[in-house]
């Protein structure tokens, strides 16, 4: 694909996919009102009366689409719905209302005092201020009669791009028409990029100010595998490879696993949940079992340590959608940008680098051991075949690892470790004869690796799986896992990335843990390459200088194979 006014801006590929077609913005947010001249006191009621009167539009709006949608889409636009009726922002308004704001200009005081509050709490409250502020622009644009911001409707297909998206949005893209997201900000983790996935829209993120240059109406070739969105590429070329994808996805969607490579190696592929409802939704997939179940955001909301019959109640719920399979439970990975607010501490100048994950039990041993009571209680009624797997998040030295094995197996539970911080992938020699199995989170050791914060969008080149540093510490404790016969599992984004896992692979990664509706596309890709190829793949990606390198590098060797 090449031509000779062709240009490529880059971003951080989310979603593999390639798309061909009409750029379209998401329809502009309104401008903020500022102050007015107050409205008399005499029209204030019937004022507030005006705001209430759109907020319940917006609300019911974004009900019925949540209506119209499931799983993780009518979740989002269930709860975006429930902010715009919230009694705490709805007095918020009226406070401002009866000092003589307009409706509009008292809508963004209240919303400013909740981002405020938001932004403070930091971690997943920080992430609920685009909920907030879109709920926010939604109810101004009804107050003024103008049509809703958010997504223009399509016919035909397109590009979407935009600043970033609002949760809402993406819950409800309608894929006949929206071939491929790009989006200003976000990263790898973003909102944006989490329903990408679930909808398989080929996504990038994080593309910086040069995306705004982009007018609608302009043809776009996007690359979701490399990140790569290209003004002016040959338009035969383009539709070939869309035409291949498609052919590709096809395949993808009628794949049904177990995967192994080409020549019979097997790679188990898990699911990676927050909940027995995602539990259930996996065990419909290609999922042989759990590889992550991230139990602390089942007490995101949760002021006080559930006892243990209900926190074994709902470990339960999730050992029930596998009754027969392996379940990874991960211990309370508190702290961070998952504060818990009976097991944080809330006045950390560095939360990311302090006493978050199995660092909260050191000074509160109790807390874990209350939790391990519970998944031990939950799983005392599971096949005596399937087994359950408990791990430790953020574990940095062998006297971690000892201390919580022994935890574990005074319960009867097989004990492992998530490496995600460099110095457990640099120390496994002496961590891995403590523990039964280990689990890479690449996510984290991506973050810690690069000392680059995940969450930022300005970053996003630096937090990304691909980068060699990483790959190379991946490698060391494949290696030392292997010596030790302990099993090496990867949980993070980067086992959802088809390309990726066949480099995991050839790494001697064990198992694949993602979203489960990243799995076939990481089967499908496995099994068309046999173990030494997937080696190759291992070695081009470790010898490349930087992640684009390494992609493109393994790229070009699976098109090599393929032909
Ligand atoms: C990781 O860090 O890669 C991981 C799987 O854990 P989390 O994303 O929950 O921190
Ligand atoms: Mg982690």
């Amino acid at each position: 694909m090449s031509s000779a006014e062709e240009t490529t801006i880059s971003g951080t590929g989310v979603v593999a996919g390639i798309a061909y077609a009409e750029a379209v913005w998401v329809r502009p947010r309104p401008e903020l009102p500022g102050a007015s001249t107050p409205v008399p006191e005499e029209q204030r009621d019937a004022e507030f009366d005006r705001f209430v009167e759109a907020a319940d539009l917006v609300a019911s709006r974004l009900e019925q689409r949540a209506n119209g949608a499931d799983g993780q889409a009518a979740e989002v636009l269930d709860a975006t719905s429930r902010m715009a009726k919230d009694r705490g922002w709805h007095k918020a308004v009226r406070k401002g209302v009866r000092t003589g704001k307009t409706a509009e200009y008292a809508v963004v005081g209240a919303t400013d005092k909740f981002v405020t509050m938001f932004e403070a709490a930091g971690g997943i409250m920080a992430e609920r201020t685009t909920d907030l502020k879109d709920v926010r622009d939604r109810v101004i644009a009804q107050l003024r009669g103008e049509p809703e911001p958010g997504l223009p409707a399509v016919e035909g297909e397109a590009v979407l791009l935009a600043d970033d998206l609002a949760p809402a949005d993406t819950a409800t893209l309608d894929t006949a028409h929206i071939k491929a997201l790009v989006t200003e900000l976000g990263g790898p983790t973003s909102h944006t990029a989490i329903i990408a996935r679930q909808l398989d829209i080929p996504c990038i993120v994080a593309m910086g100010a040069s995306l705004r240059d982009i007018e609608a109406g302009t043809v776009l070739y996007v690359d979701g595998a490399v990140g790569n969105v290209t003004i002016g590429a040959d338009e035969e070329t383009s539709k070939q490879a869309v035409a291949e994808y498609r052919e590709r996805a096809e395949k993808v969607a009628q794949w049904t696993g177990p995967a192994e490579t080409a020549d019979g190696h097997r790679v188990q592929l898990l699911a990676n949940v927050a909940d027995g409802n995602a539990a259930r939704i996996a065990s419909d997939s290609v999922a042989e079992g759990i590889g992550l179940y991230r139990t602390e955001l089942s007490f995101l909301s949760a002021s006080e340590e559930p006892t243990v019959e209900e926190q074994a109640r709902i470990y339960a719920k999730v050992f029930n959608a596998y009754p027969e399979s392996k379940v990874v439970v991960r211990t309370l990975d508190a702290g961070s940008d998952k504060p818990i607010s009976y097991a944080t501490m809330s006045d950390e100048e560095n939360p990311a680098l302090g006493v978050r994950g199995l660092r909260v039990a050191r000074d509160n041993e109790a807390l874990l051991t209350r939790q391990l009571d519970a998944i031990a209680l939950a799983a005392e009624n599971r096949d005596d075949n399937a087994p359950t797997w408990v791990m430790a998040p953020m574990v940095a030295t062998a006297a971690e690892a000892q201390w919580f094995a022994g935890l574990c197996r005074e319960r009867n539970l097989v004990a492992g470790a998530m490496i995600e911080v460099p110095a457990a992938a640099l120390m496994a020699d002496t961590i891995m004869p403590h523990l039964d199995f280990v689990s890479i989170g690449t996510n984290d050791l991506t973050q810690y690796t690069m000392a680059a914060d995940r969450l930022s969008s300005q970053l996003a080149y630096l937090t990304d799986p691909w980068q060699p540093a990483v790959l190379r510490l991946i490698q060391h404790t494949c290696v030392v896992g292997h010596d030790n016969n302990v099993p090496v599992g990867v949980c993070g984004e980067a086992a959802a990335d088809p390309m990726l896992a066949c480099v995991l692979t050839g790494l001697g990664v064990n198992s694949l843990s993602a979203a489960s509706t990243a799995l076939a596309g990481v089967g499908a890709q496995v099994s068309e390459l046999t173990l030494e190829q997937c080696q190759k793949l291992a070695d081009v990606a470790l010898a490349s200088s930087g992640p684009s390198e390494a992609r493109e590098a393994v790229r070009e060797l699976i098109e090599k194979y393929r032909d």
